[in-house]
């Protein structure tokens, strides 16, 4: 028996927190500005180990063994819920389905005070709206999960590893049956030092963030890894500032070159293409198959019946295609941490603002290339 003491760069979820029945463990952001779990008081602890039984870090196999039993390409018919979701919207719609049907969902805002995402119950529809949208950070998750009750229902959308731990926990406390839980396709989770670095460097164009959406369908669906940050201004209602990934926005070319993500994101990452403990698993549908459709597809696959009485009973448009067809674009294996990696993170560290960041990482990409020639 042990505790989460030692665990330094872990998947920052948060599940050992609310399974420890002393209260014990806070969860806090660490020097690379991820969510790591800490034993402020350890004389208190009596190294139970329920703590590291619910940790999916400290854990090879996955929770469950479950295998995609259906998938589809599916969207929201509701257009404003398409539009405002990152691919089809089904989120929402099993959200709202759910919520009809006696559950409170457990999804992810962004908190502009706090300049974090961060995950919240909510229990009618007006709340639903805050979790529209994915937020490409890592989520801190206590202050929802430990506020949740073992007599109710809730539907519960996370990162895979999120999901994971999660799982175990429902299962250690035997309420299986209260939770539906949904996990994406995740490329990884960035440094929140990336996050606030960005937010700093356009801090000169606005004057007082109101509203941040990671992906914005203005340009479409194909196009919609832009950033826009709303604004209340005095002199008009409302002012959006767009930046896009295909015209050079700083925090998805850093996002993407793969260097800033959580240590446990590479090689500890278990979670890849078909490996998942959650009941359904969503994300893009890229590849050919709706490359002229620019309003958004979801990618949905059921990983248990719970998960396919969902996906059949929530209001989507949805048509059926095999598995890989549905995962096709999605990454297969875990990332590998280089030592390029490493440089270009301990330069995000720096006080250097973004803008040389990202000239440097170019630099190091090129010498990397002439190396290999
Ligand atoms: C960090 C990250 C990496 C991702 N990587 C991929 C990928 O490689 N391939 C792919 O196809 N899809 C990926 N996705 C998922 C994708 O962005 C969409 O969420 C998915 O396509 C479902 O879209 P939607 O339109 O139904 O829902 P959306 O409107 O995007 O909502 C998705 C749900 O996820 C929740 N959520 C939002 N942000 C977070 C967060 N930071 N942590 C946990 N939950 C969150 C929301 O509250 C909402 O319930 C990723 C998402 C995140 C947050």
């Amino acid at each position: 028996m042990g505790n989460v003491s030692g665990i330094k760069s872990c998947y920052g979820c948060g599940a050992c927190a609310i399974a420890c029945g002393k209260h014990l463990i806070s969860i806090k952001e660490n020097k690379d500005g991820f969510y790591t779990p800490f034993i402020e008081n350890t004389e208190a602890c009596t190294d139970c180990g329920l703590c590291e039984s619910v940790c999916s870090y400290t854990h090879d196999e996955l929770a469950t063994k479950n295998v995609p039993i259906i998938s589809f390409g599916a969207w929201s018919k509701d257009e404003n819920v398409r539009r405002r979701s990152s691919s089809g919207g089904v989120c929402y719609e099993f959200e709202k389905y759910l919520l009809d049907n006696g559950y409170k969902i457990c999804v992810v805002r962004y908190n502009i005070q706090l300049r974090r995402a961060e995950h919240y119950i909510a229990d009618n529809l007006n709340d639903l709206d805050q979790g529209l949208g994915s937020k490409y950070i890592q989520s801190y998750t206590l202050d929802a999960f430990s506020s949740m009750k073992r007599d109710e229902k809730y539907l519960v959308i996370g990162s895979p590893c999120q999901m994971d731990s999660f799982r175990r926990y429902v299962k250690k406390f035997r309420l299986e049956d209260n939770f539906i839980l949904i996990d994406f396709f995740c490329h990884g989770v960035p440094s929140s030092i990336l996050w606030k670095k960005y937010l700093n460097s356009v801090s000169n164009s606005i004057e007082e963030l109101s509203g941040v959406a990671w992906r914005n369908k203005q340009f479409g669906w194909h196009d919609s890894y832009a950033i826009s940050l709303s604004q209340e201004s005095i002199k008009e209602r409302q002012k959006e500032n767009i930046s896009r990934f295909s015209t050079g926005n700083a925090f998805y070319e850093m996002f993407f070159c793969d260097s800033c993500f959580n240590k446990a994101c590479y090689s500890k990452c278990k979670f890849k293409y078909d490996q998942s403990s959650a009941d359904v698993r969503v994300g893009d549908f890229w590849g050919n198959t709706y490359k002229d459709d620019d309003k958004g597809v979801s990618a949905v696959v059921a990983f248990t019946e719970k998960g396919k009485s969902l996906i059949m009973n929530s209001d989507i448009e949805r048509t059926e295609h095999p598995f890989e067809v549905v995962a096709e674009g999605q990454m297969k294996s875990s990332l590998i941490l280089t030592l390029k990696d490493k440089i270009i993170f301990n330069i995000l560290k720096t006080d250097i603002p973004l803008k040389m960041v990202v000239t440097c990482k170019r630099v190091l990409n090129k010498i990397e290339k002439y190396m290999k020639k």
